[in-house]
């Protein structure tokens, strides 16, 4: 043995491996869910990892086999878990779709994936049968029910109930072992700038991120947790939730369809979770909700944001009002999950509140694992000192290298460039400051979107607020706000400014303020800017003489 070959014996990271973990040494810990039609159910570890079994039976009855994907348009529900591991465990790929994605776009991904077989929700059976048509690969179409809740009047494809399909399989199954390099699971960026590209993510990614994700200064997950994931599983894995919570024995929540603030709030009380992950919109829905009800929460201690940035204000009232410990994270489709957090370090917890939510409302530190770096535009490495920004790169064990069937690699120089634009501090805390498309170039500088609009839902009656730049004849662009406010208020323009004014540099002022009823928000809980743009782009040259 030459002294570069270790002693060590080599075992693949394989998805199965943490469902099997999961049922033998946590077999009692529970997964609750609410099924789609209304009733909430609960399992054990172990009565999952059978039906997961039969479910990897039924798959392999039906003829499909290694490499082969499927996909699931669904809400977070035990069958969609079960889903999860019986596909990737079979070595096939579990392709989860956004089901707001326009239905040419989910034809379209469905096809690329070419996908053999769908599993999806009852709510989902009007969008099932119009792309139908479209996808001549699929060979089945398996709604996440049993027969009794099996959609009716669906239009062209033939359905099977989930239930169904696995009744009479029997609940053992011999796993696969295969290279951990293998594609296990599949999501597709949303597309927003031409169609949408496939992240195509390893057993080896998934199996690292979920040992690592459930560090007590990441989800902080053990037996004595409950998390509700409220973040899909159709958006990037729900951030891997359903793996870390198995591989550490936490009971897991999971939501269904409905996502409302009173229904959240319920959930949270009724089967006393413990930890929460989910995009800000969802958060102010239900803080709203709780707000106005006069309600506290009884067992939460912690939640987990990401997907946009998480204004201040909401980090103080989920602190200072309810003590909820909010983590702030970063992460994107190409990054598998979470790939930074804002955790804070050992000297910050000493800090006056005011500091310690200020460290909180920036994108935080990398998970190990991960790396990033901020470049100019020659790709020149700029220097940590919170100031300097840059085009955001990242690498790691669960960093995207190139596109589902992609020829090319999407890396450069071995850094995966985020189309974000940030700043780092000298001790490693990350500072999303715009993306790419949304920063605002006014007259040679750039304006935050993200930062107006954390100063803006720092006023008492705004419900949620957005920045768009605009095109404009003298700046090249300027910022225009659109507000929503909470029910009930009635202020203007005037207000608003006016409130802005002591908040923010002179230049960064909106040079207008639109008034809406809602916001459009995308699947994944985003405010969708291109929206807005197309809607309210020419608004500044159109109103010139
Ligand atoms: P999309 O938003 O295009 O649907 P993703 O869900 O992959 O795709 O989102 C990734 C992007 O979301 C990141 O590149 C970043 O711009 C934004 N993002 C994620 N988390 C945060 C955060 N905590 N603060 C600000 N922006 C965030």
């Amino acid at each position: 043995m030459t002294k570069n070959q270790s002693s060590m014996m080599e075992r693949p990271l394989l998805i199965s491996s943490i469902l099997e973990h999961g049922a033998a040494q946590h077999a009692t810990q529970e997964v609750v869910s609410r099924e789609t039609h209304g009733t909430t159910v609960r399992h054990t570890y172990a009565q999952i990892a059978r039906r997961v079994r039969k479910l990897a039976n039924a798959l392999r009855t039906l003829g499909l086999k290694e490499g082969d994907a499927v996909a699931s348009i669904a809400w977070n529900n035990h069958r969609h878990l079960e889903a999860y591991y019986a596909v990737s465990g079979s070595g096939m790929v579990m392709h989860t779709c956004n089901p707001r994605l326009h239905p040419t776009q989910l034809a379209y991904i469905l096809n690329h994936a070419e996908d053999q077989m769908v599993l999806f929700d009852s709510t989902f059976a009007p969008l099932v049968a119009a792309i139908a048509p479209q996808c001549p690969h699929v060979k089945h179409w398996v709604c996440l029910s049993d027969d009794e809740h099996l959609p009716s009047g669906q239009g062209s494809p033939t359905v099977v109930s989930y239930e169904s399909l696995i009744a009479t399989q029997a609940d053992t199954f011999e796993w696969p072992e295969f290279d951990e390099r293998t594609g296990a699971a599949l999501c597709y960026t949303s597309g927003t700038t031409g169609n949408p590209k496939g992240v195509l993510y390893s057993h080896r990614a998934i199996v690292l991120n979920a040992t690592t994700s459930g560090l007590p200064d990441v989800l902080g997950l053990s037996t004595r947790e409950a998390i509700l994931p409220v973040v899909p599983m159709f958006h990037i894995n729900a951030w891997c939730i359903p793996y870390s919570a198995m591989l550490a024995g936490t009971k897991l929540v999971l939501p269904g369809p409905r996502l409302d603030g009173a229904s959240l709030h319920e959930l949270m009380e009724s089967e006393r979770v413990t930890i929460s992950a989910g995009v800000p919109t969802i958060w102010m829905g239900l803080l709203q909700h709780v707000e106005q009800a006069g309600l506290r929460f009884t067992t939460m201690r912690r939640t987990c944001v990401g997907g946009s940035a998480m204004p201040r204000a909401l980090i103080e009232k989920f602190n200072d009002v309810y003590g909820v410990e909010v983590r702030h994270g970063w992460g994107m489709t190409e990054t598998t999950a979470i790939a930074t957090l804002s955790n804070l370090s050992a000297s910050d917890w000493e800090l006056p509140a005011e500091q310690r939510h200020a460290i909180v409302a920036r994108q935080g530190k990398v998970t190990s694992g991960i790396e990033i770096k901020v470049v100019d535009e020659s790709g020149a490495t700029l220097p940590r000192d919170g100031t300097s920004q840059g085009e955001l790169m990242v690498r790691g064990h669960w960093i995207v290298e190139r596109y589902y069937k992609a020829e090319e690699t999407a890396l450069v120089n071995g850094w995966f460039p985020t189309g974000d634009i940030a700043t780092i501090d000298a001790d490693g805390t990350m500072t999303i400051r715009d993306r790419t498309k949304d920063v605002i170039k006014s007259g040679g500088e750039w304006i935050s979107s993200i930062d107006l609009e954390n100063a803006v839902v720092a006023h008492p009656g705004v419900a949620m607020a957005a920045v768009i730049g605009i095109k404009h004849p003298k700046w090249d662009e300027r910022p225009l706000l659109l507000v929503v406010r909470k029910p009930g208020q009635d202020f203007g323009k005037n207000e608003v400014l006016e409130f802005l004014s002591d908040r923010v540099a002179k230049w960064w002022m909106p040079e207008d303020v639109v008034f809406l009823e809602t916001l459009p928000v995308g699947g994944t809980g985003k405010v969708q800017k291109n929206e807005l743009r197309k809607q309210y782009g020419g608004l500044f040259t159109e109103a010139l003489p």
